[in-house]
């Protein structure tokens, strides 16, 4: 068994086809998909997706990339979803920061308020971390969280991996590793231990090498997985079970 541990089965893109693509997916032995939402609008959304069937599993959060969106209501919007249904999910995400995009400092308060109340819950966070890993793995380490979680798209040092990994967290791998001209981030892929990575596509985003400019989807894992086994020399069963596993213990999800 694989699983997509990122996902966005909710976006609109999916809205005609949805249940075909998961199809695809768990004929390519995909089955279980974990959807972070972005927006408060989105919250329904992903709570009516968990709800729809036992292969998806949800997250709540505010992403930075729709700062402008969450608005005054958006972190009371989200601590209210949580106190209502965090029963239902099994992580607090997608949160964290963009270094490519405006608004640092409106960015930074955005995370630090979620990482508040993954604590409050007790949740693991999902981490969207672009061009700012020593300065997130900074504030992971402040928050104190009980849980850790997962960067996901990871692309960064073996000194900073090993610092979320210490950290208590995990590292998301997708479509990036299979690029040929990642070569640092390969070769950070070879030699991370073996329960230290989950796989992902962020579907609808993040084509894989020979998939650009095409919708992604989460069937495409199966690829991902093959590229991580090439890479560290191993086994698309080795790698297919030690990152389920993986995905299993940090979001707690039933075997
Ligand atoms: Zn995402």
């Amino acid at each position: 068994m694989l699983i997509d541990s990122h996902c966005h089965l909710d976006f609109p893109v999916f809205a005609q086809d949805r249940d075909a693509v998961i199809a695809r997916a768990v004929n390519e032995s995909v089955s279980r998909f974990v959807v972070p939402s972005t927006t408060m609008a989105s919250f329904a959304d992903v709570l009516e997706l968990v709800q729809s069937s036992p292969r998806i599993f949800g997250a709540l959060g505010l992403h930075p990339y729709f700062l402008s969106e969450h608005g005054e209501s958006g972190l009371a919007a989200l601590h209210q979803a949580l106190d209502q249904h965090a029963g239902e999910i099994v992580a607090l995400g997608e949160c964290g920061f963009d270094a490519r995009l405006a608004d640092h400092d409106a960015q930074w308060q955005l995370f630090e308020a979620q990482l508040s109340m993954a604590r409050e819950f007790s949740l693991p966070v999902i981490v969207h971390c672009v061009r700012a890993n020593d300065e997130v793995a900074k504030r992971l380490k402040n928050a104190r969280l009980t849980r850790g979680g997962i960067i996901h798209a990871f692309a960064g040092s073996q000194v900073q991996a090993e610092r979320f990994l210490e950290l208590g967290f995990v590292l998301g791998l997708g479509g990036s590793v299979t690029y040929p001209r990642a070569r640092k981030l390969r070769g950070v892929v070879a030699s991370l231990p073996e329960d230290g990575f989950v796989l992902e596509t962020d579907s609808p985003d993040m084509p894989l090498q020979g998939f650009q400019g095409q919708r992604n989807e989460p069937a495409r894992v199966a690829e991902v997985a093959r590229s991580v086994a090439s890479l560290r020399e191993s086994t698309l069963e080795a790698i297919s079970e030690t990152t389920s596993r993986t995905v299993q213990r940090i979001l707690q999800l039933s075997a």
